[in-house]
């Protein structure tokens, strides 16, 4: 019989597991931790929609629309897409579900979205992200917010250095028309030098030019006229309203008049955080203002903005990947012990100590695998200590061991975890210290 083909996973996607895991949770985790500070609440949308409500928010000439869309037809003969990001649907969603009367709106989604993109590092097929949106309000105060938002997640997993926050305003719909006519004019005289993708860009999509990654259209971007000289003074106004505000909250940013993002429906603000690390997928989270996209989808005229983050391009910028220590590992001396060491993980878990048992091997090896794991402490259980009911606690740090029964070895668990919890306390005193003595040198 031949033998069977073992299947392979489909290219672009990832099992994302060890030590990729720990940065991915890391990431979600530290994301969910600040969104409810900043009021967001979570959503859960559907990982498919009707095509139409991607090609006619995000625009049929996108890169995203015309090539990465993973589109097909069900059984029903209905086309539907695999959500290829989040804003689309979440809009989709005000609609359906009369969100309006809620507005405005703080929501926050994270999950798996699908391109058909050439794979390499940092880009995928399947990827995820982390989905920040404000739906409903046309205050420069809320671009203000997101951006503080997004530049306190970038600090919390300890990666704002070597990120740059990239600011720009396309207008409203008056400056942006007006800029469009004069880039397609500079664009035209260098028609020939141009990228056969750039050439069919320049009668559909000229703005999406800039944005090109092509080697041989960068310098011809590069010297485009900028948008300031086309700016109302509304845009300019509320341009300046956002600055202002980033200034006020101490968040940090660089103009560049030539960013405009891949989708057609932003207004107004557009950014990018931006690393130097990551080659050319060095964009790690990226958004802007879309006031026109709820009415492309049918509905009323509704000013929002949002930004979206590649978790694994945030997850491959940690330092290094988030140890999860187990604290307590307990160690069953033979086969009549392990009931015992069953039971003191149950009574070490509901205390909320994480604890693993490790139950065959050598001791010393088993010793050294707890020390791997960063535990606190080892419970042992053997012979002796079944006939007392008690065990023996070992605190790594010091070597100590005594002999106790389990409630007083959580009470010991607790000791531990509130002297850790002083020390990172007097760190967190002495850097708020220093803080504060900046902040008289500056007056
Ligand atoms: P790029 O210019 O890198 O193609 P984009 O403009 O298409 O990015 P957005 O649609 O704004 O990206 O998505 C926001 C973020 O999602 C990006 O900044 C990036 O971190 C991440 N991202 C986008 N596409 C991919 C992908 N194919 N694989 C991994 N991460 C991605
Ligand atoms: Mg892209």
């Amino acid at each position: 019989m031949a033998k069977t083909q073992t299947p392979q996973a489909v290219r672009g996607t990832q099992d994302i597991f060890g030590d990729a895991q720990e940065r991915f949770q890391h990431v979600v985790e530290t994301f969910e931790n600040l969104r409810r500070l900043y009021g967001f609440k979570g959503v859960q949308m559907p990982v498919f929609e009707p095509t139409a409500v991607f090609a006619r928010s995000l625009g049929e000439t996108t890169d995203v629309v015309s090539k990465e869309m993973y589109s097909f037809e069900d059984r029903g003969g209905d086309s539907l897409t695999l959500r290829p990001e989040f804003t689309a649907g979440i809009s989709r969603a005000f609609l359906t579900n009369g969100w309006q009367q809620h507005a405005p709106m703080k929501l926050s989604a994270h999950g798996p979205l699908f391109r058909y993109e050439r794979p390499q590092k940092g880009r995928y097929r399947q990827f995820h992200q982390l989905d920040a949106e404000i739906i409903g309000a046309g205050e420069a105060a809320a671009d203000v917010e997101l951006l503080c938002f997004a530049d306190q997640l970038l600090s919390e997993l300890g990666i704002a250095e070597g990120v740059t926050l990239q600011l720009n305003t396309l207008g409203d719909a008056e400056s942006r028309d007006a800029w469009r006519d004069a880039l397609v004019d500079h664009f035209q005289a260098h028609r020939a030098d141009l990228s056969p993708d750039s050439q069919d860009r320049l009668s559909r999509n000229p703005l999406r030019i800039l944005d090109s990654k092509e080697k041989q259209d960068r310098p011809i971007a590069d010297s485009a006229p900028d948008i300031d000289a086309y700016l109302s003074s509304e845009a300019q106004e509320f341009f300046a309203e956002v600055t202002e505000g980033l200034d006020a909250c101490n968040v940090a940013w660089t103009r560049n008049s030539r960013l405009v993002r891949g989708l057609d429906y932003y207004r107004h603000t557009a950014f990018e955080f931006v690393t130097d690390q990551l080659g050319a997928q060095g964009t790690v989270l990226a958004g802007g203002r879309y006031d026109g996209l709820i009415e492309s989808l049918g509905g009323s005229a509704t000013p929002a903005v949002g930004w979206a983050a590649g978790i694994e391009r945030l997850g491959m910028l940690l330092e290094e990947a988030p140890e999860q220590a187990i604290e307590v590992a307990i160690l069953p001396q033979g086969d009549s012990a392990i009931k015992a060491a069953l039971s003191a993980a149950q009574q070490i878990r509901h205390a909320k100590f994480s604890a693993e048992i490790l139950r065959s091997g050598k001791f010393k090896k088993r010793m050294a695998r707890a020390n791997q794991m960063g535990a606190a402490a080892v419970i042992i259980i053997g012979e002796d200590e079944l006939a007392t009911g008690t065990v023996q606690f070992k605190i790594l740090a010091s070597g100590e061991q005594l002999e106790m029964d389990m409630a007083a070895a959580i009470e010991k668990m607790w000791d531990i975890r509130f002297s850790a919890d002083l020390d990172s306390f007097g760190a967190d005193l002495d850097e708020l210290e220093q803080q504060v003595a900046q902040l008289g040198d500056e007056d």
